[in-house]
């Protein structure tokens, strides 16, 4: 028996352990299926000519399993027509699954870590059934699940929903592979090793993971960039990043997503969300490069990596050996000519509200909006431009406080002047961005 069969016609899976078959906008579909399976049957046509596969561990290995229906005591149930695959469901868990198991749990205790396997973490009246669980630093719980080539019971069905859930009741969801075609899945986390041998996975010798893991290249859009700009063929004068694969350790994973110091991020490309890992250095430039000043990255606690001290060297981010390999930066990222205005924005920003009762503002010509907004605008993009060009982890820090002030101030100008002249706030500031960003340069 199996709990997910696979329609050939329909080309869905059907989970006979939900009401609905997991298909809420079908109704009545287990009646049409059930219904239709039985016909076949009594028309004597072989289980193998009709519509219903194994959807579970059986399709996951690229067998065609044929099954058929039946109602047992009032639970509906899914038979397979082969004695061989029915066994494929209650193999064990093979022996490289079980290397991956220890090797999990023995390069987070090394990193100071705690895990355990095959744990259940309770949730309302359900659970989540995790593979190998590693407790990490600052309550960061990592639920590590290895899917291999080899026969594998839990089979490849719901990973999205099992890593939504995982992620919602607070453990990472990491999925592990030695298949290519499960690696290029973007539905969820995964890393991927090569294929190999139980004693190879088992011992302490160097296993690498070869996709799943990503460097950020930050890089600036002018004529000496090396790629070309992802938002069209001119330059943009802007900070782009460009994700690269890179083979990273699989001790060093275990540990340092145990840190914290290696992160999952996501993105949208059309209508593909891609899924991998970075640092967490990368995922903070990242979020520095997309903040939008009416919509400010998360307040960030001073040097994040201090956390990590009570572990050994080897978790400390900037011992990670992904780091040791990384290039030098770019050649294109030069720094910009700084305009004065950038240090203006730096003033007491209660000294500036006080100003503000004195009016007879200057008013720019063509927008109409006072020049003092538009200085203010130009100072916090201009602030944002800085943060963009700099590496250094201490400088970004003193630069990302400059920018957050400076947009700070932009807004609580464009809110008084809205509010005096009973204008709509959004509108204002739309056409402020639209004149600093697109005209004023
Ligand atoms: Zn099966
Ligand atoms: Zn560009």
């Amino acid at each position: 028996m199996a709990n997910v069969v696979w329609h050939k016609k329909l080309r869905i899976l059907l989970d006979l352990t939900r009401d609905d078959l997991d298909h809420p906008g079908l109704p009545d579909l287990w009646e049409t299926v059930y219904r239709t399976d039985r016909f076949y049957g009594r028309l004597g046509v072989p289980v193998g000519e009709r519509d219903l596969q194994c959807g579970g561990v059986c399709r996951d290995m690229g067998v065609e399993a044929p099954m058929h229906l039946r109602m047992r005591g009032g639970r509906r149930e899914a038979v397979h027509e082969r004695r061989e695959d029915e066994e494929r469901h209650t193999a064990p868990m093979s022996d490289e699954h079980k290397a991956y198991q220890e090797r999990i749990l023995r390069a987070a205790q090394e990193g100071g870590f705690s895990g355990d396997s095959e744990v259940r973490t309770r949730v309302g009246r359900s659970w989540i059934q995790t593979d190998t669980l590693v407790e990490g630093a600052d309550g960061r719980r990592i639920g590590w699940e290895v899917q291999l080539s080899t026969i594998d019971q839990s089979g490849l069905r719901g990973v999205r929903a099992r890593a939504v859930k995982a992620d919602k009741n607070g453990i990472t969801p990491a999925w592990h592979t030695d298949r290519a075609a499960y690696a290029q899945r973007n539905d969820a986390h995964w890393t991927r090793s090569d294929q190999l041998p139980a004693h190879v996975i088992a011992r302490n010798g160097d296993l690498r993971i070869v996709s799943g893991f990503r460097v950020l290249d930050f890089w600036h859009c002018d004529t000496r960039a090396l790629y070309p700009c992802p938002h069209g063929v001119r330059r943009c004068g802007k900070a782009h990043a460009t994700p690269k694969p890179r083979d990273v350790l699989f001790d060093d994973m275990v540990r340092q997503t145990a840190a914290g110091a290696i992160v999952p991020i996501h993105f949208r490309a059309g209508s593909t969300v891609h899924r991998y890992w970075v640092t967490s250095t990368d995922r903070d430039r990242l979020e520095d490069l997309h903040g939008d000043d009416t919509r400010l990255p998360p307040e960030r606690e001073a040097a994040p990596a201090a956390g990590a001290s009570r572990n050994r060297p080897t978790c400390q981010p900037s011992s990670a050996p992904i780091t040791v390999g990384t290039p030098p930066s770019p050649p294109a990222l030069t720094a910009l000519p700084v305009h004065e205005q950038a240090q203006t924005t730096e003033s007491d920003p209660t000294a500036e509200e006080q100003q503000k009762p004195h009016t007879e503002q200057t008013t720019d010509g063509t927008t109409g909006l006072p020049s003092e907004l538009i200085t203010l605008q130009q100072a916090a993009d201009q602030a944002h431009l800085q943060l963009q060009q700099l590496h250094d982890h201490h400088d970004r820090e003193v630069q990302r406080q400059v920018w957050r002030e400076a947009a700070a101030t932009a807004q609580r100008a464009v809110t008084h002047y809205a509010r005096t002249k009973r204008l709509n706030r959004y509108e204002v500031e739309a056409r402020l961005r639209q004149f600093v960003r697109h005209t004023a340069r």
